[in-house]
């Protein structure tokens, strides 16, 4: 039997027991009366007990009670100590988390809705000159370089923004913040001195080997010419090695010509200007045309005359790589469409080709520098592998982006979408 059913019971024998009374002595409302009277009383003493019980927390071993109320006692008790459990159980993990970040070789900082700080690890403190005090306090107060409160303000965290160490100038370091649960958000600094020293070792050990190549190249050519001019056609073997000198150290230049380029879109400042992007195209157009692969397969469509901010040479160079390789992964006697046009948000040039196409495995790897697909055609095309690399640069230093859509054997399509804050005119 159950406890309720125990309490209903006496509840019903104490009534069955007032109305015989109430019959003998023909009272039967006192007397039922008096058993509701007595079980109310009694309830509200046990109602009492249990709310000074509860009031103190729960503390210790509940009191001695009966029936229903120690079924309540127990209840209760018990999901104390399965709470008291969980919470030493949270506080455990809480504290090997807090250990585990506080040992962290990377600074760690908790932001508030605010930016204020809410907490910070040993690594945040050394490297960013942060205080335990200065809990509470707003971070761009702390931290003031322009670059980390634009960042901050942006609310765009994809990529990391780059800063001196506020304690030592000498370092760099990376900084992100990674938004999680409402409205905080954890920052991230992590000390990439080393990395940048190493890039930039690579950058000049590319843009010096590259330069000192020039000289011998240039000397390399001159004396190739001259080979060429003594030639009288009497001996077949020195035409032929004549002929692929040159087409070597030609293939030597354009590579020396990329890598330089790339290595001075990497290091120059920009030099932006108002570019006329329909005048650019329409002599990149005519230039090609001229060569012999592209005479009369160019379509150039102008939609708007629109310019953008920018820097003539290098647009040059990158609409020239991609009308390049149009022609160059197609054949000779398809069409290949430019299209300059704008859309709501964007200014699009689009080349497009009918040529061999490109896996789309191969599509994202295709803008890595060197990178070539390997496929088995009738024709020899020759190339540096850096054209795409070069492309992917310049539009990264006009706030633009490479589209690529291709199918095998039917063509490719690259679009460059500049955003219409470009514009100007
Ligand atoms: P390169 O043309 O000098 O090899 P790029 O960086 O310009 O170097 O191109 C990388 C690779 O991408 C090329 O080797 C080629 O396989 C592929 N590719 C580029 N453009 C096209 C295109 N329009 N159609 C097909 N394949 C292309």
């Amino acid at each position: 039997m159950s406890f309720w059913q125990k309490e209903i019971g006496i509840a019903l024998l104490l009534f069955l027991a007032a109305l015989v009374a109430g019959s003998l002595t023909g009272h039967v409302l006192l007397f039922v009366f008096l058993v509701m009277l007595g079980l109310w009383i009694s309830q509200l003493f046990q109602i009492s007990r249990f709310e000074r019980w509860v009031s103190t927390g729960g503390r210790g071993k509940y009191p001695k009670a009966t029936g229903i109320w120690e079924d309540i006692y127990y209840h209760v008790y018990r999901i104390k100590k399965n709470e008291k459990k969980r919470k030493k159980k949270l506080s455990k993990m809480i504290d090997q988390f807090r250990k585990s970040t506080e040992a962290l070789p990377d600074a760690a900082v908790v932001l508030g809705a605010h930016d204020e700080i809410e907490w910070t690890n040993k690594a945040a403190r050394e490297v960013l000159g942060l205080q335990q005090t200065d809990k509470g306090q707003r971070i761009p107060n702390l931290i003031r370089f322009p670059e980390f409160i634009r960042y901050l303000k942006s609310g765009h965290y994809d990529e990391a923004v780059m800063l001196p160490a506020p304690v030592d100038h000498s370092i760099t370091l990376a900084v992100r913040i990674v938004k999680y649960g409402a409205g905080l958000r954890l920052l991230l600094a992590q000390d990439v001195t080393q990395l940048k020293k190493m890039e930039r070792m690579r950058k000049d050990f590319v843009a010096n080997v590259s330069h000192e190549l020039r000289t011998p190249l240039t000397v390399l050519k001159g004396y190739l010419e001259t080979m060429q001019d003594m030639d009288d056609g009497n001996s077949p073997l020195l035409t032929h090695s004549v002929q692929q000198m040159q087409g070597q150290t030609e293939r030597m230049q354009h590579l020396v010509d990329d890598l330089l380029l790339l290595t001075r879109l990497e290091t120059q400042q920009k030099k932006v200007q108002c570019v006329d992007i329909p005048a650019l195209l329409n002599q990149i157009c005519k230039e090609s045309d001229a060569l012999e692969i592209a005479a009369g397969r160019i379509e150039l469509s102008l939609e708007t005359d629109a310019h953008i901010v920018g820097e003539e040479q290098e647009l040059r160079s990158a609409f020239t790589n991609l009308l390049g390789n149009a022609l160059k992964y197609s054949s000779d006697d398809s069409k290949v469409k430019i299209r300059w046009h704008r859309s709501e948000d964007a200014l699009m040039l689009d080349v497009e080709d009918q040529g061999e196409g490109i896996a789309a495995a191969e599509i994202p790897r295709i803008t890595e520098r060197f990178y070539r697909v390997e496929v088995k055609r009738s024709k020899k095309v020759n190339g540096t592998g850096l054209g795409l690399a070069i492309v992917k640069h310049v539009l990264m230093r006009h706030d633009a982006k490479l589209d690529i859509v291709s199918e095998l054997g039917k063509g490719s399509r690259f679009s460059c979408c500049f955003p219409a804050t470009r514009l100007c005119s």
